[in-house]
């Protein structure tokens, strides 16, 4: 059985020079990936990717970074992309406290209104949070009926329970790291059946390719430590991983 990469941004420019060889790499390697956009030219990118190979899928929204350009045209767009075949969720979508690049009302009314739109649209979400977890918590629980994913989960044992219910965790390459104590810890305790697995490639690359760039294959990294903090086999975590993603996405 092959790996999911849950969150890659395949349409960065990290990939301009080889782009079609890591494709295949997917292809060969991967049962797929999901391409998820950070603004309206990203989101149409992911769509395009969705069409054009049957093992992409994509994911539309507006990262918080991005938010600049955030109109009722841009969520109309939006709106329409949510449409398309193969796209499975808004994002991402969230607060980002630490670039705040926009202020903390702005960023939490965008998020606001993308929670709103994947109510409407009757989809999941893919969530960035970083520094901003208190915030996060109050906004998603405004919305107790959008279930989804918390993207490369930064938080603790105890947030992590507090939002299972709703939300599958997405692990990274960050696992990998000797420093990830606090995420070692997610692992440890929550069950796997909430547990997804993600690059968020090209960046976060996991040991032993850590501080190059990252791409979907390397899921397998993240894997098998998964395996390893809770020692089960591989396999394991594969069979069941790759079930997780496929309901945090509501493809079944
Ligand atoms: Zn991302």
């Amino acid at each position: 059985m092959k790996l999911i990469d849950s969150h890659a941004h395949l349409d960065n420019e990290q990939f301009n020079e080889d782009r079609e060889e890591v494709l295949n790499r997917i292809k060969e390697n991967l049962d797929f990936a999901v391409n998820i956009g950070y603004d309206l030219a990203s989101s149409k990118k992911s769509v395009e990717f969705a069409k054009n190979y049957d093992f992409i899928y994509a994911v539309v929204g507006v990262h918080p970074d991005d938010i600049g350009e955030y109109s009722d045209e841009v969520e109309r767009e939006l709106e329409k992309l949510a449409q398309e075949d193969k796209v499975l969720a808004i994002g991402e979508i969230g607060l980002d406290y630490h670039w705040m690049t926009f202020p903390k009302e702005q960023q939490q009314e965008v998020f606001r209104k993308q929670m709103k739109l994947a109510q409407r649209v009757g989809k999941p979400v893919a969530i960035h949070s970083r520094e901003a977890m208190e915030d996060t918590l109050k906004i998603l629980k405004e919305f107790p009926d959008v279930k989804g994913i918390f993207h490369c989960y930064p938080g603790s044992v105890e947030t992590a329970r507090e939002v299972i219910d709703n939300y599958y965790l997405g692990i990274g390459g960050v696992l990998t790291f000797k420093n990830a104590k606090k995420l070692v810890e997610v692992v440890e305790n929550i069950p796997l059946d909430k547990l997804i697995i993600e690059t968020d490639c090209p960046y976060m690359a996991p040991t032993p390719h850590r501080g190059k760039r990252n791409e979907p294959v390397y899921v397998e990294y993240v894997a098998r430590k998964i395996a390893e903090i809770k020692g089960i086999s591989y396999e394991e975590v594969v069979e069941v991983t790759n079930r997780n993603t496929r309901k945090a996405y509501e493809m079944e």
